[in-house]
């Protein structure tokens, strides 16, 4: 239908159907960088030396917000916040407090961030008070030395006031750490226990071939999460769990603490077909899978019409038409056949 005709009964029906993808995965879940900027520069994730992008072409905090209602309005029921590291851009918290208003239509069933906790001291209580419930911080090691080491520019002491400040704001706190050979691996029992007497979930992810930086260090950082898991049963009673999130996540609980245990293995394909989410980069473009370069430029029908959501949403439901089945990422023979030559920082981990 020719756009410049008012939109029929029909049209109309169309825009608001759901989000369903060639393989009728309903898509429901957003995740969202609002910068590409970060005050660590963690190892696996950036280089010492990173050029930012010019602050034209990051999406205002006006264009994230007509972003993000627009994906609620065609059924996203959640929202994670991430970057680069979300807190750090300049008045975030007006972002977060106009998205309060998707929460309590009850359009939007939850707001919530990946941090790497440097800011919360400050942040954590209004965070509370825009609606957002949980919280996902990474955190590596508790070893200060460590910790400057793997986040070069980070200091731990910064990120446990933040760990802190969010569990005493009422924030349920998940602490994701990338599971490093060499690096964390003796860790293992120290950081659960932590994680356990602070009564917060654990999520190990396996470090992913991202980014243009040291390829083969990278594979020699790795450290299989199926070790990960042995290496749990050597110390506690596990059960596995049959929770899925339509993620990469696999669930395991310790029965000793009571604490969930998750295993992000984004790697193996063995989550491709629940997969649920779409990433929006900071500058508007809208990836279908983390694993693959397909995207989708939604700044320019947002800026061509900003008054008009029309052009944006069906730009919204060709890309996800274009959904693939699944990955690329290969890590058998040793290589790194489909690697992305983008940063995390960029797509939003
Ligand atoms: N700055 C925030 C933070 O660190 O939580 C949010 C953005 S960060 C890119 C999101 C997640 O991606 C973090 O948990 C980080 O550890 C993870 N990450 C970054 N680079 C990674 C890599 N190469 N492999 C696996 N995880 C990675
Ligand atoms: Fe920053 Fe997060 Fe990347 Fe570390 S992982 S450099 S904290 S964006």
């Amino acid at each position: 239908m020719p756009l410049a005709q008012p939109p029929t009964g029909h049209y109309l029906l169309l825009m608001n159907a759901p989000l369903i993808d060639p393989f009728a995965r309903a898509i429901t879940y957003l995740r969202v960088s609002v910068t590409d900027r970060c005050d660590f520069r963690c190892v696996y994730c950036m280089s010492e030396n990173m050029t930012f992008l010019p602050k034209k072409e990051l999406l205002t905090l006006e264009e994230l917000d007509a972003m993000c209602t627009t994906f609620v309005g065609m059924g996203v029921e959640k929202l994670r916040i991430t970057g680069g590291e979300p807190l750090v851009r300049k008045g975030i918290m007006t972002f977060f407090n106009s998205m309060t208003r998707h929460l309590e239509s009850g359009a939007l069933k939850e707001l919530t961030l990946t941090t790497n906790g440097s800011q919360l001291e400050r942040f954590a209580g209004d965070l509370y008070a825009a609606g957002v419930r949980r919280v996902n911080i990474s955190l590596d090691t508790i070893d200060e030395g460590k910790f400057a080491e793997i986040t070069r520019w980070g200091r731990l002491p910064q990120v446990l006031r933040g760990v802190e400040a969010a569990l005493k704001a009422g924030l349920k706190v998940k602490i994701n750490a990338v599971a490093l050979k060499d690096f964390n691996e003796d860790e293992l029992p120290a950081l659960t226990k932590w994680c356990a007497d602070l009564g917060m979930d654990l999520t190990w992810i396996e470090v992913m071939p991202m980014g243009d930086l040291g390829n083969e260090d990278r594979l020699g950082q790795y450290w299989s999460l199926d070790d990960v898991r042995a290496r749990y049963a050597d110390h506690y009673t596990v059960t596995d769990l049959a929770e899925r999130t339509g993620g990469p996540a696999r669930y395991v609980r310790l029965e000793e603490t009571g604490q969930k245990i998750g295993f992000i293995t984004p790697l193996s394909h063995n989550f491709c077909e629940s997969c649920n989410r779409v990433r929006l980069t900071c500058t508007g473009e809208l990836y279908m899978c983390l694993g693959q370069e397909d995207m989708a430029d939604l700044r320019a029908p947002l800026r061509a019409s900003p008054d008009d959501s029309s052009a944006l949403e069906a730009a919204i439901r060709e890309a996800i038409s274009h959904k693939p089945k699944g990955h690329d990422f290969d890590y058998s023979r040793q290589r790194l056949d489909g690697q992305m030559p983008r940063h995390m920082s960029h797509t939003g981990g």
